[in-house]
């Protein structure tokens, strides 16, 4: 189900791209089916933040000098349609604040958050009432109306290709796709703005679809952090080569400490080596069956998992997933958008240390599996889980 979302989430925002210069009618009609289905993705994997962190009070702020003047017609954009427009900012707020990635959102929110102060400063001050600064800071007015305008215009756009180039330098693959995709879906329409006003003399705002960009960037633009943790031993008691559900025992602190890193917007990755699937003590549905009660109970503590990943393959064979081979968390990182290097490696051997080592993620070693001497190259040894998602939340991020 969730794939099936991304896959539409996928290729509506390559079409979007490729639609909004041309036609912002059309537009606005498939942005806002965009966004639904992101909710309705977002809702399914139970993890929507509203107004949480550093962003809630921005959110209160745009909500109150935003869209009640816009609902009670005391803006341009006036009634339900105003209110719409303008909630599209909203919506990029949103979005920005489920990136997991709160020091970038925070850049982007403020600096949008300045260019609306500026551009409702500008309306008061600078213009009669009825002319729209909103437009005029980006193609309508002429130029010498709005020196301001351009100079700020100049501003939020170097700013977004700054942000942008300095982006793609990062990342590749779909990613690095998408951001040059909205590079220049900026630029193009920019361009066709400035012709339909200025060459053909045409009467539309341009306005609406800034946030489209925006909210496309905000989906595409940062990775999560994550936080991949062993199973046996780290967030249950060792099985000991079983898949019993009867003998599963999920230390008393570990829900809370999911929780913790839940709300500090890490994913939380399960990554598990079970050979005794290969060993024949039990098969690949009792691992799942016995996977899914782990997360049933820790979802009954509000602690959410948003993936697992098994090894069930026997130590001799050489695959690429079992620990401390890198296949399992690559895959997760290509699933869920994840830098991995930003990422932390939780568990109770060595193994799971090296994996850390392997991928360039942060290490912890627990004490509450069978191993009890952390290897020299342990990032962090904490006591339990709990006290290493203490350590990973208190901790300043690494560069
Ligand atoms: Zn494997």
């Amino acid at each position: 189900m969730i794939k099936k979302i991304d896959h539409l989430l996928y290729y509506g925002l390559i079409a979007l791209a490729f639609v909004m210069p041309i036609s912002p009618v059309s537009a606005n009609i498939v942005w806002p089916v965009l966004l639904l289905l992101w909710i309705a993705k977002m809702a399914a994997l139970k993890e929507v933040r509203i107004a949480s962190g550093p962003l809630a009070l921005f959110v209160l702020v745009f909500i109150l000098a935003g869209v009640l003047p816009a609902y009670f017609g005391q803006s341009e954009n006036k009634g339900f349609f105003g209110v719409i427009s303008i909630m599209s900012f909203l919506i990029f707020i949103l979005v920005a604040e489920n990136t997991a990635d709160f020091k970038h959102a925070q850049k982007i929110g403020y600096l949008l958050g300045i260019s609306y102060i500026m551009m409702l400063l500008l309306r008061r001050f600078l213009y009669p009432v009825g002319s729209n600064v909103f437009a005029g800071c980006f193609a309508r007015l002429p130029v010498e109306r709005s020196i301001m305008g351009l100079a700020f215009f100049i501003l939020l756009l170097g700013a977004y290709f700054y942000y942008g180039f300095k982006k793609l330098r990062m990342v590749f693959g779909k990613e690095r796709f998408f951001i040059v995709l909205c590079l220049f879906a900026v630029l193009g329409l920019f361009l066709s703005e400035f012709y339909l006003s200025e060459v053909a003399g045409c009467q539309h705002s341009g306005m609406e679809f800034l946030p489209i960009v925006w909210l496309l960037m905000a989906l595409t633009f940062y990775k999560s952090r994550a936080v991949f943790l062993d199973r046996d031993g780290t967030i249950n008691e060792d099985m000991h080569y079983s898949a019993d559900t009867e003998k599963l025992k999920i230390f008393t602190n570990a829900g809370t400490a999911i929780k913790m890193l839940n709300e500090a917007g890490f994913k939380v990755v399960i990554v598990t080596n079970q050979s005794g699937v290969a060993r024949g003590c039990f098969t690949e549905k009792d691992v799942h069956k016995l996977n899914d009660l782990v997360v049933e109970r820790l979802n009954k503590e509000n602690a959410f998992i948003n993936g697992i990943y098994v090894c069930p393959h026997h130590p001799d064979i050489a695959c690429r997933c079992r620990k401390p081979n890198t296949g399992m968390i690559k895959k997760a990182a290509r699933d869920m958008n994840i830098d991995i290097k930003k990422s932390y490696v939780v568990g109770d051997m060595k193994t799971d240390m090296l994996l850390a080592k392997n991928t360039g993620a942060k290490g912890i070693f627990v004490l509450t599996g069978a191993e009890k001497t952390p290897p020299e190259f342990t990032d962090y040894a904490a006591k339990d889980i709990y006290a290493a998602a203490a350590w990973i939340t208190c901790r300043k991020e690494p560069d």
